[in-house]
């Protein structure tokens, strides 16, 4: 459970880091890479193959064709079914926390956001709502200049590190630091590129909500799982609500939290849960995140939600 000490948010910019390192040092340490050159699939740092000694190969017999068709089965057919069940399983269990916990490119959109809000007033650059978490422009001179670093550096370099899913990381680096470059490298690390800085200028949260195959799968396994995280309201006591509006201009997925439904845009990521634990006080704000109906973070609000529960129970019981 999450220490009452540090908020939510706090700790989500952790894992959010954390994860955009590892993603991007799979390749690096063959956790995770395709070697287009030498046709080799990495896998824990080990190259990914069948398991067969050549022989089995041509050996026509029915044991060895059964033997072949058995690796295959475990080694390939297996493991992909296994990949491909990550995200619903994750969905099922957990709704749409990876997208809002560990996905790199959520966490991208969230810094544009944040850096948008703080040059023009509005998270979108498109569209302004009633509900803006920094209404009025700040310090502009040293949020362009981040902005404007930041839409170089971040899709540059996620195209040099993401080539290396396909290209040995040795060889992207050494393309890149002589200048001279295979066609393959180039046009990777350009395609990272254009696509990092449109989605990250233009698209955002919408490519969230509508286009990402991982985020619609958590979506819709999430939403008919009846045990999966998510966002609960305590009604019990909405009384205690100030209409500071905070939850709804912490929500940069634009879902009004207070309406306490079912959301498919939501990404239990907490940061409505911390803005009203401010406006209320630490664990008196109205929100938690529960798997089913139990709480489960952060503590001390689902501490306030079971003593509540307790005492109504002992009154029912007298
Ligand atoms: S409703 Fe709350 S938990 Fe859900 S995405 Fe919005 S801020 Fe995050
Ligand atoms: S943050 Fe809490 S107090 Fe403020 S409007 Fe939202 S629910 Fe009400």
């Amino acid at each position: 459970m999450v220490n009452n000490g540090m908020s939510l948010t706090r700790y989500r910019r952790c894992s959010q880091i954390g994860f955009t390192l590892f993603f991007f040092l799979m390749p690096v340490f063959n956790i995770l890479r395709y070697d287009t050159a030498t046709h080799e699939l990495y896998i824990l740092g080990q190259v990914w193959s069948l398991g067969l000694p050549e022989h089995f190969y041509a050996d026509q017999g029915a044991v060895s064709s059964f033997r072949v068709a058995a690796q295959f089965f475990l080694k390939a057919i297996l493991p992909w079914i296994a990949f491909l069940a990550l995200f619903p399983l994750l969905g099922f269990f957990t709704g749409r926390f990876f997208c809002g916990w560990l996905c790199p490119e959520g966490a991208l959109f969230e810094l544009a956001d944040h850096l948008t809000a703080k040059l023009i007033g509005r998270r979108n650059l498109f569209v302004t709502t009633d509900c803006e978490p920094h209404p009025s422009p700040t310090n502009k001179f040293w949020y362009g200049s981040i902005a404007a670093l930041g839409m170089v550096i971040i899709p540059v370099l996620s195209g040099i590190m993401l080539t290396g899913y396909f290209v040995a990381p040795k060889t992207v680096w050494h393309q890149v630091l002589s200048g001279e470059f295979t066609f393959g490298v180039k046009a990777g690390i350009l395609g990272v590129t254009i696509y990092m800085l449109i989605t990250s200028v233009l698209v955002r949260h919408v490519l969230c909500r509508f286009v990402c195959a991982a985020g619609l799968m958590q979506m819709l396994f999430g939403w008919i799982s009846p045990r999966s995280l998510r966002l609960k309201l305590d009604t019990s006591r909405i009384s205690a609500c100030t209409d500071c509006r905070g939850c709804d201009r912490a929500c940069f997925m634009n879902v009004k939290p207070r309406r306490n439904k079912r959301d498919i845009s939501c990404v239990n990521c907490g940061a409505c849960i911390d803005a009203c634990n401010r406006e209320l006080g630490a664990g008196k704000g109205l929100f938690h995140l529960a798997f089913g109906s139990a709480c489960s973070l952060p503590a001390e609000n689902c501490r306030n939600v079971r003593i509540k529960l307790a005492s109504r129970a002992d009154r029912t019981a007298e």
